[in-house]
């Protein structure tokens, strides 16, 4: 078992699709063992995307993720990590596969719906970014 951090973005709050995201998430099989919907400040987007700041989309991107309410959920599965990478699809929905995540509901390579943690390292980080011990519930 493992678990990751996922974020439904901006876009995805805004057309009201977080339900229609969680349904392909349990569909996946994987489990939402914790939930929250909160507005990020834009000091805590800069943080969370630090190893983006040196990129031309950093400033956009820390814009773009604070534009609205976004849910942040830890996920738990079998090779949690890699398999919702997978249930995402390609960052830019142009190149993500059919019944993806961003194939589906992605707006653009920036408003793409949802975040994944990249590694179970940076999942262990994350998590603890946003939650505490007593609101992950297995
Ligand atoms: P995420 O970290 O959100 O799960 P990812 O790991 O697939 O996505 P990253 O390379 O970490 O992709 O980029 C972080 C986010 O920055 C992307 O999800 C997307 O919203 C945005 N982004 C990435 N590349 C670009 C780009 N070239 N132009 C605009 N936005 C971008
Ligand atoms: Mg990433």
């Amino acid at each position: 078992m493992e678990r990751t951090l996922s974020i439904l973005k901006p876009d995805a709050t805004r057309r009201n699709i977080t339900g229609a995201i969680n349904a392909k998430i349990e569909a996946s099989g994987l489990r939402i063992i914790a939930q929250k919907r909160i507005r990020l400040s834009v000091e805590e987007a800069q943080q969370f995307y630090a190893v983006h700041k040196e990129r031309a989309f950093y400033d956009d991107l820390c814009k773009f993720m604070t534009s609205g309410p976004v849910v942040v959920q830890v996920l738990e599965g079998n090779n949690a990590v890699e398999h919702y990478r997978t249930v995402m699809g390609a960052t830019n929905p142009a190149n993500a596969d059919e019944g993806t995540i961003r194939r589906e509901f992605a707006e653009s390579l920036e408003a793409n719906s949802a975040h994944g943690s990249d590694s179970s390292e940076n999942a262990e980080n994350e998590i603890k970014f946003f939650f505490s011990d007593i609101e992950i519930v297995a």
